[in-house]
């Protein structure tokens, strides 16, 4: 075993006692010296329907208590070769959201200069927007795999520009993602419009509706956008845990029926292995949806399966 920090053992120390930190790994109040910092961004005033993805961070690493280190279906080690900690949760200001986005981009942005991986646990998907804002000023237009239900590119809602539902046309106004190399995957359920799904494809973003995809393994859709990234390209993963279907994740604020399998959740992002992953979050996990907890343990998987792709880790 290296000096790497390494998640508490349940044969250590009983699951449901210590800190709750992801994965029970080691907390620190700054990301110096990680290759990988795990980071919360409990909000919810992003949101259009139903709240509590303030609540998302906390159950999220609650729920992580039962995931071991290694990963027994894909081989892969990631505390082997990467010194990964949680760095706790930024301090948003829940009276404000324009107020929380700055704050949120400037705290990433400082995560950002200590040359880690952050992995965010959200938070509603508005969130998203601060990330890539500073994830874009480090390395420039990234490739992004968004995992969703909805494209979330309107243009407004109720007048404001920065909310969970409209992440994605300001990130491609500000030009901070490269559209051709955007892939919207699990879209599906209803719009306000016959454009609400063809607009974007016009910017150039490539859509998987969730309809072409059911019953079919999203190994190929993974391994084929894989390869057309390539392995240089800065990419940003976002995670919208409402792309699976209720009947998987119940517990999130905007839920379609005819979702995504948590099957295919696992086949989609075990594909993204080989790309150049600069940074990923898991959004939209609320609780207080989430009686069985089933939701934010499938989110808490869903990143741990994201970090066991990450450029540098090890394989047994
Ligand atoms: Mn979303
Ligand atoms: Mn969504």
């Amino acid at each position: 075993m290296n000096g790497n920090n390494q998640p508490t053992s349940g044969n250590d120390l009983a699951r449901f006692a210590g800190l709750n930190t992801f994965m029970r790994l080691p907390a620190q109040d700054s990301a110096a010296g990680l290759d990988v910092a795990v980071l919360g961004v409990p909000m919810d005033i992003g949101t259009s329907w139903r709240s509590g993805t303030r609540f998302g961070p906390q159950q999220v690493r609650n729920e992580s208590a039962m995931i071991r280190p290694y990963n027994v279906q894909t081989g892969a080690a990631p505390f082997d070769a990467l010194q990964v900690a949680d760095i706790g949760d930024i301090a948003i200001n829940t009276f404000s959201l324009s107020d929380s986005l700055r704050i949120i981009k400037e705290a990433y942005a400082g995560i950002l200069s200590h040359n880690v991986i952050p992995l965010t646990i959200g938070g509603d998907h508005s969130i998203t927007l601060p990330l890539l804002r500073a994830a874009a000023e480090k390395h420039g237009p990234l490739a992004l795999v968004h995992v969703d239900a909805h494209a979330d590119v309107n243009d407004e809602m109720f007048g404001e520009k920065e909310t969970h539902g409209t992440v994605f046309r300001r990130a491609y106004e500000e030009g901070l993602i490269i559209p051709s190399k955007t892939y919207q995957i699990g879209l599906r359920g209803t719009g306000y419009t016959a454009e609400d799904f063809t607009e974007a494809q016009g910017w150039g973003f490539q859509h998987f509706l969730a309809p072409d995809l059911w019953h079919k393994p999203l190994t190929d859709l993974g391994q084929s956008i894989t390869k057309e990234i390539g392995p240089d390209q800065p990419v940003y993963v976002t995670y919208d845990i409402d792309s699976l279907d209720p009947a998987y994740a119940p517990g999130t604020g905007t839920p379609e029926i005819g979702g995504l399998t948590t099957p295919q959740a696992l086949q989609l992002i075990r594909a993204l292995r080989g790309l150049n992953i600069v940074a990923a979050d898991l959004v939209e996990v609320s609780p207080p949806y989430d009686t069985s907890g089933n939701t934010a343990l499938t989110g808490a998987n869903i990143l741990y399966e994201i970090l066991c792709v990450l450029p540098g880790v090890a394989y047994r």
